[in-house]
């Protein structure tokens, strides 16, 4: 199993640029970078640096976050949609990074569950025309106005997909926070994970957690233990991504930051995986 490391987590203290230097430091085999932290790095950097980066650390990037509000989107917003895969397929080919996380909607009015499996299966087919090399890692969010928010409603997209190049990301944070089912994630297919975001919460009803509410593996109230030896059971052990947004996490240095969230994911991963 491959340790991740997703940008988010050092999102307010931090840069791309020092996460990269942190991250080979402390042995991460991966990194998850986030769109605003490449834009800020291209401001006073080139695609070659990165690409320089890269081709002398052990660190690899893994995927890009992410396109957000992918669905029901006005024109305008589809645009800005478009230019940003544009961008990531334009790093992508330089660094060897050729995965994209898409979010959908919230707030998208009276749809019902078919109307938002049509749309979404639309929109992974065109992102899909756009950049036919990129996996599209498509994210349930489990917030209740979000229009896909449990495992077992993306599952359903992606496996109705007709793309290859299409998976679900299993995010525990979003996977306890509407309930999503054990059942639907035993049914699943391991090369349809395309990420694993690894966390932990505080102890909210469902429809109540938000992302500043997540904390490091092993210290919350999600169930852990049950996601993970579900995911062994179906023969997932690709990769494992820590990703937490929580505000006293972006008071710490970011090199304690990144110091502990990889202590505190090996704990959790290791009773299931060797890592590395
Ligand atoms: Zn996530």
């Amino acid at each position: 199993m491959k340790l991740c490391f997703n940008q988010a987590t050092t999102m307010k203290s931090s840069t791309l640029e020092k996460d990269l230097e942190l991250c080979e430091k402390y042995g991460y085999d991966l990194i998850e970078i986030r769109l605003d932290k490449l834009r800020e790095y291209l401001q006073t950097h080139t695609i070659a640096d990165l690409k320089n980066f890269f081709s002398s650390s052990n660190l690899k990037p893994f995927a890009f976050n992410a396109l957000e509000g992918t669905l029901f989107a006005t024109p305008q917003r589809w645009e800005e949609i478009l230019k940003e895969l544009d961008l990531f397929v334009e790093v992508g080919h330089e660094i060897g990074c050729n995965r994209v996380v898409v979010v959908p909607s919230p707030d998208v009015g009276d749809k019902t569950v078919s109307q938002i499996r049509e749309e979404s299966i639309r929109v992974l087919n065109l992102l899909h025309d756009r950049a036919p090399e990129f996996t599209l890692a498509f994210e349930f969010v489990g917030y209740p106005n979000l229009c896909v928010n449990t495992f077992g409603q993306t599952y359903d997209i992606v496996k109705n997909c007709v793309i290859d190049k299409v998976g679900a990301v299993l995010d525990c944070f979003h996977f306890h926070a509407m309930n999503s089912r054990l059942e639907d994630l035993k049914t699943a297919s391991a090369d349809k994970i395309a990420i694993l975001h690894v966390d932990d919460c505080e102890d909210l009803p469902v429809g109540m957690l938000r992302d500043h509410h997540r904390l490091w593996p092993g210290e919350g109230a999600i169930n852990l233990d049950s996601i993970f030896s579900t995911l062994k059971e179906i023969g997932y052990d690709a990769m494992a991504s820590v990703e937490l947004f929580r505000p006293e996490y972006y008071d710490m240095d970011p090199e304690d930051c990144i110091r502990v969230a990889k202590e505190k994911t090996v704990d959790c991963l290791s009773k299931y995986w060797e890592i590395g």
